[in-house]
């Protein structure tokens, strides 16, 4: 099949020029050779894109004038564009960018002693309906194209620029499912951690979904050693199935029967994230039962304290209790750590931003 074909009829049907970035590295050097050109100018225009991050296809000097022009007839270079963005006083940075439809989609840098993490996101909005999530509220809008999710990363990096630092991690953490837009997905893990694209290595990767079972199969086969998180929250797959309507897809035995697979496929540990929503999920009583289910599994739990969203009525634990869940599940052996939160300040929880600004667009 003429991959490289495909991607472009199926956004010119879509009305859309392809982003150059939703290029993979094989597939940039099959459209080249279907061109007539050098599979070496692969590496060059990767250069251009990844290393030197230029802004137009003009500044691509040592390519042909022919070879720019026919770039810039297929592709275009400009996916994003700033809508604003804000500043916590913990120097977390949040974007709103605007995609060529219109649709606007959120991207967050997160500063740690150990580097900067971009948060991306993989959809415009997201069909899960999560109960506590803000990223879901509108529905799904549209999956975003490789090209989409690798120049928000692309972007933080032109801001870090500035300042002569580097993305160093990436979680793919933002609004929606990244398994509910796979294919996309693979490809932009391989482009970003291309080494001629940038470069992320796979472990400071991660991906986070909330159980989309056969894909779950699907990722493992891919034997990536990427960081891999599941978003449990409950311990039983009554109290999941109401905080996350994919559990009635999706029922608890059968993802932790995925889960599994993916440690015997890879040999890597799992993530577990636990949002402690006040009164529903987290008594001692529900650490336990935690405690039993991942007993004996490579894990490790992130306690996610919940950040309070303007539409949904979670109430957060208490700082003690919060303490009290963690130590219970130290003593019964589990690997666990809270969540360290950033951001505060600067509604950095998923799809806050998205939802107010699309809020204060309907009251305007
Ligand atoms: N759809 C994927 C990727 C999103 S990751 C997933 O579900 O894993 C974002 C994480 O933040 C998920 O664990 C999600 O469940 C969690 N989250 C969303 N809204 C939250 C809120 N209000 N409080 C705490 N955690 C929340």
């Amino acid at each position: 099949m003429n991959l490289q074909l495909a991607e472009v009829e199926k956004h010119q049907a879509l009305g859309v020029k392809p982003s150059i970035l939703t290029l993979r590295f094989d597939h940039l050097q099959q459209w080249l050779k279907e061109q007539g050109e050098p599979s070496f100018r692969a590496s060059q225009i990767y250069q251009w894109l990844y290393e030197k991050r230029v802004t137009s296809f003009e500044e691509m000097s040592n390519l042909s004038k022919d070879l720019r022009g026919k770039l810039a007839n297929d592709f275009t270079l400009d996916t994003l564009k700033l809508i604003t963005s804000q500043t916590s006083s913990d120097g977390t940075i949040k974007f709103l960018f605007e995609l060529q439809d219109g649709y606007s989609i959120e991207t967050v840098v997160m500063r740690h002693n150990y580097g900067n993490s971009v948060c991306v996101t993989t959809q415009v909005g997201c069909r899960l309906g999560c109960t506590f999530c803000a990223s879901t509220l509108g529905g799904l809008k549209r999956n975003l194209q490789a090209g989409e999710i690798v120049a928000q990363v692309l972007e933080a990096q032109r801001h870090m620029d500035q300042q002569d630092e580097r993305v160093s991690s990436v979680v793919v953490m933002g609004i929606g499912e990244p398994f509910d837009n796979f294919d996309p997905l693979m490809d932009f893990l391989k482009i970003i951690n291309h080494d001629k694209g940038l470069n992320i290595g796979a472990r400071h990767i991660t991906v986070s979904t909330s159980g989309v079972v056969p894909k779950i199969y699907q990722f493992a086969d891919e034997k990536l050693q990427i960081n891999f998180a599941v978003s449990l929250h409950a311990p039983d797959t009554e109290t999941r199935s109401r905080l996350m309507p994919v559990n009635r897809a999706y029922p608890l035995d059968q993802l932790m029967e995925s889960l599994d697979y993916y440690i015997e496929q890879t040999g890597r540990r799992v993530t577990f994230e636990y949002g402690l929503f006040g009164s529903v999920n987290d008594t001692s009583e529900h650490a336990k039962q935690l405690a039993k289910l991942i007993k004996n599994m490579k894990c490790h739990v992130n306690l996610i304290p919940v950040n309070e969203v303007l539409e949904r009525d979670y109430v957060r634990t208490p700082k003690e209790q919060i303490d009290e869940f963690e130590k219970t599940l130290k003593d019964e052996g589990i690997n666990v750590t809270v969540r360290r939160e950033q951001g505060h300040d600067i509604d950095a929880a998923c799809g806050q931003l998205r939802a107010k600004e699309r809020q204060e667009e309907t009251r305007g």
